[in-house]
């Protein structure tokens, strides 16, 4: 189920018009409010509450909200420009129009990908096939890394651990038909059963790449047990995602020692690698690597590689390919009910490939320079009310807030789009031959990737993906950086048409939040340009946990159910967070409602449009079974409580309602909490 996010203003825009930027404003959304309830009772019930009783969640998912329509929908938005440029064909050669139009062209053509079948594989897999010595083993691995299919291990440049202005060439674990370790090692029948649903998977998709099915079910046998063998030697999920246990900065001929019997020169040399210093994120799995290449037969290798490949391709072969992808991955392994259609595939696609050109497209129908220029301006006065609040902490040491002023000026964040758009007319796109088209643009995205290795990480540097079209933000901690795509910004988020109250009461909380993790326990570990370092002392972390008392005291109180609540520990630092986001938005607003003051809308004052644009924005359904695990495992407090929970310590909050003191909305004054 997806709704179409089309908005009056982005409308005129695509339609060439010039949408009247003074037109009135749209303030808080009265239809979602349960006006049955206080706002001084249950805030969260009166903000959002008749929104939650017209929208159930769908019946595949676990919580549903606005921010998560607009996400889910955003593919529509993304397909309206493609078809908009996909249905002209004269566009120059090599333009973002021409690259991105004919992608998603080749893709939509099911028929022409219907006739095609695996055909454009076959030369790839005669290639596998051809295999006599482990040389040729060894070169498929590296034709098929250079394809962005990571068989035998994962490489990648990325930031460096200890210099993250430079990128390493990181080599890490990859090429597993399992999500890690547990699934191949682990005896529990959850673990036993997804073994055998990928040993059928792997015979299947080999028997549609037209091995027979004799050998195809022999194959995968042997295949499911290499993968079992690398991956008895991996690190877990935890220990695989964290920069510490995986930061293993060695020599080039650090490497030729740990895997003697892979050839990495020839790996560097064809991928044009520096034989610089490099990551070997898993070390011990690069070692195993090296015995499973000494003693698995050539043939076993071979129908490994060519699984991967068409394993890999699959989303972009014929039918049946695709959907016993689906099947496997995302029906059974995803728990995902729906497939997709054609069309969000093919956007999915075009985004994969070619994200730069896509983006482009998408900014000119929905991200005008005005609506850049307008989040700037709120992420410049954030900057100002947060820098203000830091300088009145009493608690921090002068000298660490002095750093934490510097780191905060340093900070970087990316509105919208980066500042150049990567050129793809070096590709060749046609709009007949569509699994052509994937291999160039991965192979392209690969070559840049590498060409990075040793170079330093520019301001504007973007992780590949989310593209900048997409509805995913994030923030790279070591980096000192926040990138918020134009997909994002996007209402209940960011609203161009929308008064100031509201945005900053959704946008503006939002990022204040994510500012002040650059300073807080979580930044304290990296210094302005990314080193990591502690910058605050013992003085500042002591004081800063005092203060945290009472913020865990306040959500270990927070009941989802009886007996279930959350650990405040776990949600500290999230809710400190938003604690300190509510007030740094909220006096980020007053000072620009000094110049620009808002009217009462729709009998709200500004105040009150802004506390009630958190609650709309951050207001989500959710199954109580998504609660319960969400308060065993993740940092972010339940969505009633990242509403209540901070503006029951605000005091702005409750003149805002003009609540009583004893109001369950207002905590007592010797009970408010303040960290920032
Ligand atoms: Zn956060």
């Amino acid at each position: 189920m997806h709704k179409l996010f089309v908005f009056p203003w982005s409308l005129a825009a695509m339609l060439g018009m010039t949408a009247d930027a003074h037109a009135v404003l749209e303030a808080v959304q009265t239809h979602d409010l349960n006006r049955q309830v206080e706002a001084c009772t249950d805030f969260y019930e009166f903000a959002n509450g008749n929104w939650r009783a017209d929208n159930p969640i769908p019946a595949s998912l676990q919580r549903w909200s606005r921010k998560l329509s607009a996400h889910d929908g955003n593919w529509h938005r993304q397909q309206s420009v493609l078809e908009a440029i996909a249905g002209r064909k004269d566009w120059r050669p090599g333009s973002a129009e021409q690259v991105a139009g004919d992608h998603y062209a080749s893709c939509m053509d099911e028929s022409a990908v219907e006739a095609a079948g695996a055909a454009p594989l076959s030369a790839l897999m005669t290639e596998i096939d051809r295999a006599r010595t482990l040389a040729d083993v060894e070169r498929s691995i590296r034709r098929l890394q250079d394809l962005a299919v990571p068989v035998a291990f994962g490489s990648s440049s990325a930031p460096g651990y200890h210099d993250p202005l430079h990128f390493v060439w990181t080599i890490s674990a990859g090429g597993l038909g399992l999500p890690d370790r547990d699934f191949y090692l682990k005896s529990e029948s959850r673990f036993a059963e997804a073994r055998e649903k990928l040993q059928a998977h792997v015979a299947r998709v080999l028997t549609l790449g037209g091995i027979s099915d004799a050998q195809a079910n022999a194959a995968a046998i042997k295949i499911v047990s290499l993968e079992k063998r690398l991956a008895g030697a991996s690190l877990d999920s935890a220990a695989a995602a964290d920069p510490v246990a995986t930061d293993h900065i060695m020599t080039f001929a650090q490497l030729k020692t740990l895997a003697p019997h892979f050839d990495w020169e020839a790996y560097f040399d064809e991928a044009k690698l520096p034989r610089i210093p490099l990551n070997v994120a898993e070390p011990k799995l690069l070692q195993q690597l090296d015995r499973v290449l000494m003693d698995t037969p050539i043939a076993t290798w071979k129908a490994y590689l060519q699984w991967q490949l068409l394993e890999s391709a699959s989303p972009s072969l014929p039918k049946r390919f695709a959907q016993e992808a689906f099947d496997y991955k995302e029906r059974y392994l995803g728990k995902r009910i729906e497939a997709k259609g054609r069309a969000q595939s093919c956007v999915e696609s075009t985004d994969a490939s070619f994200g730069d050109a896509l983006a482009q497209q998408y900014v000119k129908a929905y991200f005008p320079p005005a609506a850049k220029a307008q989040v700037q301006e709120i992420v410049r006065n954030l900057r100002i009310a947060l820098r203000e609040r830091i300088e009145a902490v009493q608690w921090m040491a002068p000298q660490t807030k002095k750093a934490a002023l510097e780191k905060l000026a340093a900070t970087d964040v990316q509105v919208g789009y980066p500042g150049h758009w990567t050129d793809y007319s070096a590709v060749r796109v046609r709009r007949d031959a569509f699994w052509n088209n994937v291999a160039a643009a991965r192979r392209f995205n690969v070559n840049e990737d590498r060409q990075q290795v040793g170079k330093p990480v520019s301001r504007d540097f973007w992780l590949p993906t989310p593209t900048p079209s997409s509805a995913d933000g994030y923030l790279i901690v070591e980096l000192n950086k926040i990138v918020l795509p134009a997909g994002l910004l996007q209402p209940p988020f960011f609203n161009p048409n929308a008064t100031d109250p509201v945005n900053y009461g959704a946008f503006g909380i939002a990022l204040a939040h994510d500012l002040t993790h650059f300073i807080d326990s979580l930044g304290a570990a990296n210094d302005l340009k990314g080193y990591p370092t502690n910058w605050w002392t013992d003085a500042d972390r002591m004081q800063f946990e005092q203060r945290s008392q009472c913020v865990v005291d306040q959500f270990n109180g927070y009941f989802i159910e009886p007996g279930v609540h959350h650990d405040g520990r776990r949600v500290l630092g999230e809710s400190i967070a938003d604690l300190a986001g509510v007030h740094i938005a909220y006096a980020a607003l007053q000072r620009v409602m000094q110049a620009h003051p808002v009217p009462v809308v729709d009998g709200f004052t500004p105040e009150q449009q802004f506390f009630i644009s958190w609650g709309q924005a951050t207001g989500a359904a959710m199954r109580l079974e998504a609660q319960r695990q969400l308060v065993a495992s993740d940092p972010h407090p339940a969505p009633k409580f990242r509403v209540i929970g901070p503006l029951s310590n605000s005091q702005e909050f409750q003149k805002a309602f003009s609540c009583a003191v004893s109001a369950p909305m207002v905590r007592p004054p010797e009970k408010r909490c303040q960290v920032w």
